[in-house]
């Protein structure tokens, strides 16, 4: 495990267990968003 890979949403900042979370990569850095704001990174939500 690494200290500095923490797991949380760079959206909503959710870091709970439970929730799955897939790596992306925003303004060149790699993030993990939770599947909860994925479909709003999908449809551009503003
Ligand atoms: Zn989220």
């Amino acid at each position: 495990m690494s200290a500095n890979e923490e797991v949380k949403c760079f959206i909503c900042g959710a870091s709970d267990n439970e929730r799955v979370y897939l790596p992306c990569i925003h303004s060149g850095e790699n993030k993990l968003v939770c599947v909860r704001c994925l479909p709003m990174l999908i449809h551009g939500v503003h």
